[in-house]
């Protein structure tokens, strides 16, 4: 299963953020330690999505080779600096295309969002909820997988201005009615809040020097990582964060 992590607090380098922790999504590419529900590594591309200073919509790239592999990515985010950042890298689900498209952060707007999972019986669980969104939508899916028609089911919230706790607590909830069983870890930033959920897979949280970092796994050994228990929303910003139960009024969204 992909990993994933988002930051916010004071300006780091993308280096930092994701390459030098000794746990970093670096060293989670080829060697993670809480692979549930399959794969053993993350080779099948990465994405890192940041805020330029002074820039409400983030930059973004995207890869379909490992993370490891990459030193132009790694000579970028040496040289990039940044207040908040999502990253994932991928370990493609069993019939899914390793393709740059398929690799988050997915985007829109001001919005970065990663799915670290992977729905049941896709794509025939999924179809009837994907009929629901504008044609448009789907003519134009970054790719034919189950976590880009999650981020259309989120965008087209998100876009009608609903907020955004509710969107992935309901998204959850509603895939989940869908397709039981599926693995429903989403991570949704707009470069001021992080929005995450805990759902049959692990996620931390970390609050450091005025900073907070959500991960699928601790990047450090230091002891203030909070597992996020599952059925769990996390809302982090820089410094502080809070955990909702997914199983209460929220749910229903
Ligand atoms: N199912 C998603 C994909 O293949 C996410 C994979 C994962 O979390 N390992 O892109």
């Amino acid at each position: 299963m992909c990993r994933h992590l988002a930051y916010l607090g004071p300006p780091r380098t993308l280096a930092e953020i994701l390459l030098e922790p000794e746990h970093g999504l670096l060293r989670q590419s080829y060697a993670p330690a809480d692979m549930r529900g399959g794969g053993t590594i993350n080779a099948d591309g990465f994405g890192a999505g940041w805020y330029p200073a002074g820039s409400a919509a983030p930059a973004r790239v995207r890869s379909a080779r490992p993370l490891w592999g990459d030193t132009s990515f790694a000579a970028l985010a040496g040289a990039t600096s940044t207040g908040a950042a999502l990253a994932a890298i991928r370990s493609a689900t069993v019939g899914m295309p390793v393709v740059e498209t398929a690799a988050a952060p997915f985007t829109d707007g001001r919005w970065l969002f990663s799915h670290n999972g992977v729905v049941r019986d896709w794509p025939g669980s999924l179809a009837g909820a994907a009929a629901r969104l504008p044609v448009t939508d789907l003519m134009t899916l970054d790719a034919p997988t189950d976590s880009a028609v999650l981020w259309a089911l989120v965008r087209a919230r998100l876009r009608a201005g609903d907020d955004p706790a509710d969107v992935l607590a309901g998204t959850c909830a509603a895939v989940d009615r869908d397709a039981p069983g599926s693995r429903l870890n989403l991570l949704l930033t707009d470069g001021a809040t992080i929005w995450a959920t805990a759902w049959r897979h692990a996620l931390a949280v970390r609050g450091h020097d005025g900073a907070t970092t959500v991960a699928s796994e601790p990047t450090h050994e230091f002891p203030d990582w909070t597992q996020v228990p599952d059925r769990h929303l996390v809302v982090a910003r820089p410094g502080h964060h809070d955990l909702y139960p997914l199983t209460g009024p929220r749910a229903r969204g």
